[in-house]
């Protein structure tokens, strides 16, 4: 296997930039690759690759960083890095079960307020943009983002803050888009600071691919602004070990070392990472730079995604594969996340075998039997706790 940085080499060769302009993530996104062109100059590109770029413009566009190309195999077309940004003709293929809106989100956006989906009772999903620094074959929200490339309208974004403001219920806003750390560092400051200013709102969190797929973004400046409105999250998005490279681990550490705690959500992709090994690997290395697996997602039934689905099988078998040989901090949360609206159903391989008269029949990570007998008492009240929540 050639080293990483040497393929890295020889694309930058290719396009013959500086590395001042490489490490520049202006630059990164000024110089996405959208075209064939574009392409053809890192990888060997199949017919159906060729095909799929063909329909892109009516399908979801193409927006790939030099950085990312780079990781890509110049020979291999089940490369999980193209996999994941070079569309294929069987794109244009709708399959039983999807949708263009595959989470309903569009109905769960409060009147007047086109930038809010508010789901859960306690908490909100504000979509700051509509761009990102790749588009992934498989985003959920391709019928959102990249479409004009650009900022959601500041009064538009007022409208949701101010959503935000009368609803007091609302204690966890997330921030999500399209990409939230391809904004300016001051209008994401305005953003975040505006939340974070929102008396009753508890926590701030900010879903990014940036990490993975534009690592240089996370510079001393964003985390110096970031740290200033704790408690802050943030949610990457890693879906294969390639993916971890020294450039993204720096990106992570950083953020870690401003004092953000860091979930990762994989998407199962079959070819991607649809091994148990995969995961297994993703896993210790996202755990070695300080992020925590959080989610794995059943991919969303998105219209043109068939061939990069799952069975349910695949996931729960991962589950059972990392149950026992991994740390339990490594094993993310298999999800569902519910076609229509239904909010995210965790899935789970199947270790209870029997339930009755106070005793459970269990099965362990290697199959061995186990009873538990449940104590008699079975009145759970706390006494205490009307002391602890009595109204002051
Ligand atoms: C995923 C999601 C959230 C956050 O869910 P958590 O389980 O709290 O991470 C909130 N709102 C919407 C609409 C979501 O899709
Ligand atoms: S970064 Fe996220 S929102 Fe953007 S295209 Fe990829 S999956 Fe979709």
């Amino acid at each position: 296997m050639a080293s990483l940085p040497l393929l890295r080499e020889k694309a930058l060769r290719r396009a013959e930039v500086s590395s001042a302009d490489w490490n520049d993530w202006g630059w990164q996104l000024r110089n996405r690759l959208t075209t064939r062109e574009d392409l053809e100059g890192f990888v060997r590109l199949t017919d159906e690759e060729r095909r799929g770029i063909e329909l892109a413009p009516s399908l979801f566009r193409i927006g790939i960083t030099p950085y990312y190309a780079s990781l890509m195999d110049r020979e291999h077309p089940s490369c999980p890095v193209r996999m994941q940004v070079i569309p294929l003709g069987v794109e244009e293929r709708v399959s039983r079960g999807e949708y263009v809106d595959p989470l309903g989100e569009d109905g769960l956006m409060p009147e007047g307020v086109s930038s809010i989906v508010h789901r859960y009772p306690d908490r909100v999903l504000l979509l700051a943009l509509d761009r990102c620094a790749i588009y992934c074959r498989h985003c959920n929200r391709r019928r959102l983002v990249g479409q004009d490339d650009g900022v959601i309208p500041k009064q538009e974004l007022e409208r949701a803050l101010d959503y935000i403001r009368r609803t007091p219920q609302v204690r966890d806003v997330l921030i999500s888009g399209g990409d939230p750390l391809t904004l300016s560092t001051d209008k994401l400051e305005w953003l975040v600071s505006s939340v974070r200013a929102i008396e009753h709102v508890d926590i701030v969190r900010i879903g990014t691919r940036v990490p993975v797929c534009l690592p240089m973004r996370v510079d001393d400046e964003l985390c110096a602004m970031l740290r200033k409105y704790h408690p802050l999250y943030i949610n990457t998005h890693f879906n294969h070990p390639k993916e971890v490279t020294p450039e993204a681990r720096a990106a992570c550490e950083k953020l870690a070392d401003a004092g953000i705690p860091l979930g990762n959500q994989t998407v199962l992709l079959r070819g991607v990472n649809s091994q148990p090994r995969t995961i297994e690997a993703l896993n210790r290395l996202l755990l070695k730079m300080r992020v925590k697996p959080y989610y794995l997602f059943q991919g969303d039934p998105v219209q043109g995604t068939d061939h990069l689905r799952t069975p349910v099988s695949a996931g729960l078998e991962i589950m059972e594969h990392l149950r026992g040989r991994i740390t339990g901090m490594g094993i993310p949360q298999l999800v569902i996340d519910a076609p229509g609206g239904g909010g995210k159903i965790p899935i789970l391989p199947n270790y209870l075998l029997n339930w009755s008269n106070g005793e459970l029949k269990l099965r362990n990570y290697e199959d061995k039997i186990v009873h538990y007998v449940e104590p008699v008492e079975r009145d759970c009240t706390c006494a205490y706790d009307e002391v602890f929540f009595a109204p002051s």
